[in-house]
């Protein structure tokens, strides 16, 4: 579930709402209920770096096997 940013026009005041995608956004400000404007991005920027933080994290592991694969055949040629 997505944590949705909201700002009041109004009185400026700011929170979060953790909604479904499926749920309808605020529109009043819960301190002055005038009308709020919701940020988007919080919550799914997050998962876009994550996902980034995945791929890195794949490829290091993938060369790291590697490396060992050649440091284990030394050893054994030289034993
Ligand atoms: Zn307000």
């Amino acid at each position: 579930m997505p944590i949705y940013e909201y700002r009041c026009k109004v009185c400026g005041y700011a929170f979060e709402r953790l909604q479904p995608i499926s749920a309808e956004p605020l529109r009043r400000c819960p301190k002055c209920g005038s009308p709020v404007k919701r940020l988007i991005g919080t919550g799914i920027g997050v998962i876009f770096k994550g996902s980034g933080f995945y791929e890195t994290d794949y490829k290091r592991k993938d060369s790291a096997s590697e490396l060992s694969r050649t440091k284990n055949s030394k050893t054994n040629k030289s034993s």
